[in-house]
This record gives C-alpha cells, sequence and structure tokens, in this order.
C-alpha cells in the first residue's frame, strides 16, 4: 500500500525534477531579457519553454511509472502488467503557455518578473504532467481494478485540490470523464496515488470528507459556493 513516506519520496523526486527545470529557465531568462531590445522574439520563450517542458517532463514521467510498478508490486495486484508512461506535454501546449505568460513583456509598463513567474508556474505544472497522466492512463488499463486519489503534500493545500481529495481512491476513466479530477493548477504539488481493492488511502479522507461536508451544508450544492465557504471555514486558498 502506498504509504505517507512512498508519496514524500515521488514527491521530493518531482520538486528535484521543477527545481533543475526553474532553474535553467532563469538562467535563460536572465540573458533572454538582458538582451532584449525592441520586439520580443516570444518563440524563443516558446522554444525554450518547450525543450524544457519535453526534457523534464519526460523524467517526470519515467519516475512516475517506476513509481506505480514499485507501488503495484508492493500491493500484491494480480496480472501482469507494467505502468504506461505518458508523452511530454506536447509543444503546442508548451508555446500556449509560454504566449501566456509573455503578456507582461508587452504592457504599457514591461513586467519581466510578472512574466518569468507566470513561466514558472507554468513549466511547474507542464512538466508534472506526464508524471500524472501516467499514473491516471496506467490507472484505466490496470486489469487489477486500480482508482487514483488525489493525495494532498506539502503545507498548504487549496479548497480545490482538498475538495478532490475529500472523495479517496474513487477516480478512474469513468469518474474522471467530463470532471475535474484531471485539472490541476500551477504549483499544486497534489500526488495522484495509485490504490488497489482492499488498500487505503495514504492521508485523512474523513477529516477532508467532513471539511467538505460542513462547508457544503452551509453553501448549499453550488461548486463555486463550496469553494467559497471552504476558503472562508479554512482561511485558504
Ligand atoms: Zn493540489
Amino acid at each position: 500500500m502506498a504509504t505517507a513516506a512512498d508519496v514524500a519520496a515521488i514527491r521530493a523526486t518531482q520538486r528535484d525534477l521543477v527545481t533543475l527545470a526553474l532553474a535553467e529557465l532563469a538562467q535563460w531568462w536572465q540573458e533572454f531579457t538582458a538582451s532584449l531590445t525592441g520586439d520580443v522574439p516570444v518563440s524563443q520563450i516558446e522554444t525554450v519553454t518547450a525543450e524544457l517542458v519535453e526534457r523534464y517532463g519526460d523524467a517526470a514521467a519515467v519516475a512516475a511509472a517506476d513509481w506505480y510498478d514499485e507501488l503495484r508490486e508492493a500491493a500484491g495486484a494480480p496480472g501482469r502488467f507494467r505502468a504506461v508512461m505518458a508523452d511530454p506535454a506536447p509543444p503546442e501546449q508548451a508555446a500556449a503557455v509560454a504566449r501566456w505568460a509573455a503578456d507582461p513583456l508587452f504592457a504599457a509598463e514591461p513586467d519581466q518578473d510578472a512574466a518569468l513567474r507566470h513561466l514558472a508556474g507554468g513549466v511547474q505544472r507542464l512538466v508534472l504532467q506526464p508524471a500524472r497522466e501516467t499514473i491516471a492512463n496506467s490507472v484505466d488499463r490496470d486489469p487489477a481494478d486500480a482508482r487514483w486519489a488525489r493525495v494532498p503534500s506539502g503545507a498548504t493545500t487549496c479548497a480545490f485540490c482538498r475538495l478532490l481529495a475529500s472523495r479517496g481512491a474513487v477516480y478512474h476513466s469513468e469518474e474522471t470523464a467530463g470532471g475535474l479530477a484531471n485539472s490541476y493548477h500551477s504549483k499544486c504539488d497534489c500526488v495522484p496515488t495509485p490504490i488497489w481493492p482492499g488498500e487505503s488511502e495514504p492521508y485523512d479522507v474523513d477529516a477532508l470528507l467532513e471539511e467538505y461536508t460542513a462547508a457544503r451544508a452551509q453553501a448549499g450544492g453550488d461548486l463555486k459556493a463550496i469553494l467559497a465557504q471552504m476558503r472562508k471555514d479554512l482561511g485558504i486558498n
């Protein structure tokens, strides 16, 4: 069964990969912005973003696949199966994030720091995307009826993630179709974690469910209202 230590271990690997990607990004950004004269060559930002997201995303997917296989073996899940590695975020997706992040460079008073902040948030999310997809895709194809849970990690977890985590290990393709389960915001450090029949989640699902139920009792059935109530109740984002 995935333990809190297992989740912490993959989280540390992911954090290291993101740290390396963002250090490369910051170094390039310094040179890029120092050399700017006149027009901003946005295509260069797109290219660098796509390259970082591919290289570090690939490493994140490999780590996630290994982690899945180890957890599966430890769970004693029946049948032969190996994790299905997801592809890195496609270059077009990385380029779209780069263009969006570059917006503050075109403001009346260009803000390079804001652009880098946005870009770093996007790179973090896209580096982790194939790792998260590796878990979700593998759960879907695993013959042993696996599910995944959004396991919170880090000091604080936002209301959106707490709500999804409060459902426990329910997620698989039918459950997530058309839903929000596969959405991750920038800087999210939640870890989708595979769980096999008979196992329990490596975090306190009941406590999160109580938060959610209390907020829902106050706010009614509307998702946005429930999230707003949770933010108010818990003093979080
Ligand atoms: Zn999260």
